[in-house]
């Protein structure tokens, strides 16, 4: 049997910075990490489309639905803190204009080249293609698959958010097995699936909104239409207010800055101005021109050959369309496509 003071189940971002620190806190200590994969690390090329965004200066308790728990985890690592760990490892960092940090190469590939030399730096073993199916208790220390020991476990093994790249959610039946509960999980930061009529014409297109879920939860940023529904930062967001099972509908403000009574009378007074105006062209000073028309069928029922022909009781009408564009939620795109488990 094979033993180790410190095994380490998991090789992602979690598994690869806490051998570091085991190592760096017992550098007398054996540190074994166990990945089920050919190489450690694969998720975190895949991150920060191919950047990794490693933090952010602005993240605050008030961002997050359980504040007292990652008040602790804040208290104890926060951002610099972060900072320093990746400065300790050669990894220098670069801040954009919202606080988002990311490596000065700009690319996710050398955050795990960092991460793995100083691992081997350290004197850490890693043991790729080893799946760890089976943990148990055994003299004062641990054993798993029946041929490793272990006196003391971590278990990094992410949770059950794109599976492809290595956590399956196994981690989770391993924590069950030593008597850990596991609080329910669901995807989140994933894309929405939706009723698709009324964005049939719209995929590829971009827009900022305001969403809002009838079942609680609102968010701000861009959207992008899809031929299944909405993705984009905004809509990524809001999927961690969906409940599963629960009928629900998102609402888009695209003019959270103007009242409906503003845009109706902004509306009034363009097509006054040009009652000639091309329908599909009215609402191009506000709007993408593919989302203009989406919004006048939905209201209208369909896109006017000219402004001049809108009643001017209609104006109202596509001023609330603007600000309270419904869909009906159908639910995720699952954990296949998640970037994260919430739970
Ligand atoms: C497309 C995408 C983009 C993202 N972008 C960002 C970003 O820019 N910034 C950010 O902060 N976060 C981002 N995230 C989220 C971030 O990647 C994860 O939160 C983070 O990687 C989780 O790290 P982890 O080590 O906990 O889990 P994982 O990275 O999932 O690592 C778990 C590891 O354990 C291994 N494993 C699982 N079970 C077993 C087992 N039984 N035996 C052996 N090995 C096992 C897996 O193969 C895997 O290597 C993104 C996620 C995705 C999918």
């Amino acid at each position: 049997m094979k033993q180790a003071d410190i095994i380490l189940i998991g090789g992602g971002a979690s598994g690869l910075c806490a051998a570091i620190e085991a190592k760096r806190t017992k550098p007398e200590a054996s540190v074994l990490l166990l990945e089920h994969l050919p190489k450690v690390g694969k998720k975190i090329l895949a991150t920060g489309n191919g950047r990794c965004n490693l933090g952010n200066l602005n993240a605050h308790t008030h961002d997050y639905t359980n504040k007292a728990f990652v008040n602790g985890v804040f208290s104890q690592a926060s951002t610099r803190n972060l900072c320093d760990f990746f400065r300790s490892l050669g990894l220098y960092t670069r801040a954009d204009s919202e606080g988002r940090l990311y490596p000065l190469s700009n690319t996710a590939a050398s955050v795990l080249d960092a991460l793995r030399f100083e691992c081997t730096h350290l004197g850490v073993e890693i043991l790729c293609d080893t799946h760890v199916e089976k943990v148990k208790k055994s003299n004062g220390g641990f054993v798993l698959n029946d041929c490793f020991f272990a006196r003391r476990l971590i278990v990094c093994c992410g949770g059950c958010a794109a599976p492809s790249q290595g956590s399956d959610g196994s981690g989770y039946a391993l924590l069950r097995s030593l008597g850990h509960t596991v609080t329910p999980t669901k995807p989140s930061l994933v894309q929405l699936t939706t009723d698709t009529a009324k964005i049939r014409a719209l995929k590829g297109v971009r827009a900022t909104a305001k969403l809002t879920l009838s079942t609680g939860g609102e968010t701000a940023g861009e959207v992008l239409f899809t031929d299944y529904g909405l993705s984009g930062i905004a809509a990524m967001d809001l999927s961690r207010y969906v409940l599963p099972n629960r009928k629900a509908a998102v609402t888009l403000d695209f003019l959270p800055d103007f009242s409906r009574q503003e845009l109706t009378e902004m509306l009034g007074t363009l097509c006054r101005r040009n009652s000639a105006l091309p329908g599909e062209n009215m609402l191009t000073g506000l709007v993408p021109k593919a989302l203009g028309s989406a919004v006048l069928k939905d209201c209208l029922g369909a896109v006017p050959q000219t402004v001049g022909t809108i009643q001017p009781n209609e104006f109202c009408k596509i001023a609330h369309a603007l600000k309270a564009f419904s869909l009906t939620l159908t639910g995720t795109k699952g954990y296949r496509d998640a970037q994260v488990t919430a739970g």
